[in-house]
């Protein structure tokens, strides 16, 4: 498995080359990096490498214990994902859903119009008037943008109440921090870059407005128990304790990006079960910004609604990706449907171009890990074995497909 292992690292290094976004980390040695960089080997030869390193994976016997089971099956399907990611790289154009299958290991349900109508006739109702109904609410939402200025005191507050609240039931490694940028010019809204060591650089990115909830969200997803949290988890138990080094690389279209995004987002609700999240918004986070706390219930209120729409994104990028709509199309049905003003419909067709059908490790990814989490018994009336068995999963190895 060392050997294995090994190898795995380096064809995951070759394809850096080929394909920018591919390798989102690696903190392992770095003679294996020059070693991966020198060879410069061909998507073909990638992918000749890839198929030799499954054959023989499948000729060690899998190992008795849960975590060396885990870890052999991760080894496989992440070993298929960069198959299919070289096919893909090569020309090859799956479905929508085909594509989420082989680099994810799953398949996010469909929602028809009807779905979301239902959500945005209640919305209709609550924002009446005339014009369409994404400015209407947007025209509402402005009230509840952090300022520029605010930005970083108000993030800073949200990344230590998350902390201060993993820390309790999470054993973070002695050694973890992180650094915080404020980016332009993106396609995604934050990112957690982590370099190794337990230390992460967390980038906001500032191009659109940044609404009050916001700041939770990037807090928890991107930094604690989300991202930065996993990342270290991830070092400590297998890198570090077991010598895992297939763990020092984090390959992005790979269905670890599922348990990633997954964990991220359902670790906020971990992090502020219930109510606790609005009140702590709006005792703390609101008068940090500047902004009417007595309007928090109306804006929790409505967020409610509107995040019963977050499948409408993955419809727009399965008909947009499968060719059924174009650029134009996609983000008619973001405003339409996933009440996306205009600038963040076209900021997220642009993610649809670069990360394509990635979108679904966020909200099907949140889903099963909470079905997962929950059957386990972490439901949220016993919230200490919520944290533990929340715990387990992001130190663990563990894949979509063994999510269910
Ligand atoms: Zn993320």
């Amino acid at each position: 498995m060392v050997k294995i292992a090994r190898e795995y690292v380096r064809l995951v290094l070759a394809m850096g080359p080929h394909d920018k976004d591919y390798v989102d980390a690696y903190y392992g040695p770095e003679d294996l990096k020059k070693e991966a960089e020198g060879a410069k080997l061909t998507l073909d030869a990638i992918g000749t490498g890839v198929k030799a390193l499954q054959a023989q994976l499948a000729a060690v016997p899998a190992p008795a214990d849960e975590l060396g089971q885990l870890r052999h099956h991760y080894l496989e399907k992440q070993l298929s994902a960069m198959a299919a990611r070289v096919q893909m790289l090569k020309g090859e154009r799956l479905s929508f859903d085909e594509e989420s299958k082989a680099l994810y290991d799953a398949v996010a349900p469909t929602y028809p119009e009807s779905h979301f109508q239902e959500v945005l006739d209640r919305l209709e109702k609550r924002f009446p008037g005339s014009g369409s109904l994404v400015d209407r609410y947007d025209a509402w939402r402005r009230a509840f943008v952090i300022p520029r200025e605010k930005l970083d005191t108000v993030f800073k507050a949200a990344i230590g109440a998350c902390r201060e609240r993993t820390a309790a039931h999470v054993t973070l490694p002695a050694a973890e921090q992180f650094t915080v940028e404020y980016v332009t010019n993106k396609s995604w809204s934050g990112y957690n870059w982590y370099q190794g060591n337990f230390k992460s650089l967390i980038q906001v990115n500032t191009d659109l407005p940044i609404y009050i909830d916001r700041a939770i969200d990037l807090a928890c997803h991107e930094g604690y128990p989300g991202h930065h949290v996993y990342n270290a988890l991830l070092e400590q138990h297998l890198v570090r304790d077991r010598g895992w080094i297939e763990f020092t690389v984090y390959p992005l279209f790979s269905p670890q990006s599922l348990i990633a995004e997954g964990t991220a987002n359902f670790g906020i609700d971990v992090t502020f079960p219930g109510r606790g999240r609005a009140v702590y918004e709006q005792s703390r986070l609101f008068p940090l910004a500047g902004l009417d706390a007595a309007r928090a219930p109306e804006y929790y209120e409505v967020m409610a609604l509107v995040d019963q729409l977050s499948y409408a994104g993955n419809e727009a990028a399965r008909k947009y990706l499968n060719g059924q709509i174009d650029a134009a199309g996609a983000a008619a049905w973001l405003e339409r449907y996933a009440l996306m003003p205009r600038e963040r419909a076209a900021q997220r067709v642009r993610f649809f171009d670069q990360y394509r059908s990635y979108v679904i490790n966020y909200n099907y990814g949140k889903d099963l890990v909470r079905t997962f989490i929950e059957s386990r018994g972490g439901t949220p009336d016993r919230p200490d074995r919520r944290w533990q068995e929340f715990e387990k999963l992001l130190s663990s190895p563990r894949l979509p497909s063994g999510l269910r």
